[in-house]
């Protein structure tokens, strides 16, 4: 039986990054060496990480002026890195899920930190327009995708201070215009490469401007003049990354992926939408096209074990929802084939059939 891998992160890969990533663990580019075995300085490794960077440029379409780094510590490191870098009083944050109110929490240590504004009365299930945000903050902090609460700010939104964005689950989903954002970070486990690194795209000109010291480990001068190799990067994450880049290149870019995206959101909200059993938890307008959140209607919410034995049997993988809101939720990140968002829909209205 074919399995599905809807998981929330750690989550689904090309076919392609899998199978490439396995034969450099057991052969590096023919060299006779693993890939967990050479020097990160070693030229073999010094190619790979180019082509990552410069792929991850090309593809976003990345202006001149900014750097893109690979780091350890995923995206929980950024949520101290950017207040420590870009931080000197005051800085803005919209508060979307759980992954945002951790950024803005860790904020809070290093300086005056405004809540515009804030979806948790109503469980993160939209997100809020009707904000202002001091013309005096450092920078304003958004989270693009919340992965728990299946929610998404998919326009680049215009801000009067610079941007900086948690888009851990939904890089590389879309086009995106950069030069709308001061600073872009992410863990790279859900749309990019197995766990261990984190990407981070930042304006030069936004550092050297806080007034504190910083440890030479955090600050992001040290790893834009070092190439991201102060240290040993997480070299085979990053080789993980580039093939996956070599993927979404292939398949057309990221005008390409996000129509494909589009259409798999759609199948499975349609379906969604027009089921007697089911209902999605975020509002439509809102709606994310990486993880689709739904449960049963009220009135047969006793059914939701037997659905979710009933998929897994059917092949169905980390369909169960997050604990905080309960229900199901489907992430169909980029490498979800459309086929696989049609295996789903099927499995739920053969459900709704015999139920
Ligand atoms: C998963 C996730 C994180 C946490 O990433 P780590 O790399 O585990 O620190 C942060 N933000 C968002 C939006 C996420 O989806």
């Amino acid at each position: 039986m074919k399995i599905y891998n809807f998981s929330a992160g750690p989550s689904i890969l090309p076919q392609s990054t899998i199978e490439n990533t396995a034969e450099a663990v057991k052969n590096f580019n023919g060299i006779g060496l693993s890939i967990l075995e050479i020097s990160h300085r070693s030229k073999e490794f010094q190619a790979v990480i180019d082509e990552a960077v410069s792929l991850f440029k090309e593809l976003l379409e990345i202006p001149q002026g900014y750097s893109v780094l690979f780091l350890g510590g995923g995206a929980s490191m950024q949520f101290c890195m950017v207040p420590y870098n870009l931080m000197e009083k005051k800085a803005a944050y919209l508060n979307t899920g759980t992954w945002a109110s951790k950024a803005l929490k860790e904020a809070k240590l290093f300086g005056e930190v405004v809540e515009v504004a804030s979806s948790k009365e109503s469980l993160f299930n939209y997100i809020p327009k009707d904000y202002t945000v001091p013309a005096d903050a450092d920078y304003f902090h958004i989270t693009t995708n919340n992965t728990i609460y299946g929610t998404e700010i998919r326009k680049d939104i215009d801000s009067p201070v610079p941007l900086v964005a948690d888009m851990s689950s939904d890089i590389f989903s879309r086009p995106v215009d950069v030069s709308k954002y001061g600073l872009i970070y992410g863990g790279a486990q859900k749309n990019l490469a197995p766990a261990g690194v984190a990407f981070v795209v930042v304006k030069e000109d936004l550092l050297g401007k806080v007034t504190r010291p910083i440890p030479t480990m955090l600050d992001y001068r040290t790893h834009i003049k070092e190439g991201s190799m102060f240290n040993t990067p997480p070299v085979l994450p990053i080789y993980s990354a580039m093939e996956t880049l070599r993927w979404l290149k292939g398949l057309g870019g990221l005008a390409a992926m996000e129509k494909i995206n589009i259409e798999k959101a759609a199948l499975l909200y349609d379906a969604i939408d027009s089921s007697r059993l089911f209902v999605g938890t975020a509002k439509e307008e809102d709606r994310s096209i990486m993880n689709v959140c739904f449960v049963m209607k009220e009135e047969y919410k006793e059914l939701e074990a037997e659905f979710l034995k009933f998929a897994t049997e059917r092949g169905m993988s980390g369909i169960k929802g997050h604990r905080s809101i309960g229900g199901f939720r489907a992430s169909i990140y980029n490498a979800m084939p459309k086929s696989g968002v049609q295996a789903l829909v099927d499995c739920m209205k053969e459900f709704e059939r015999t139920h």
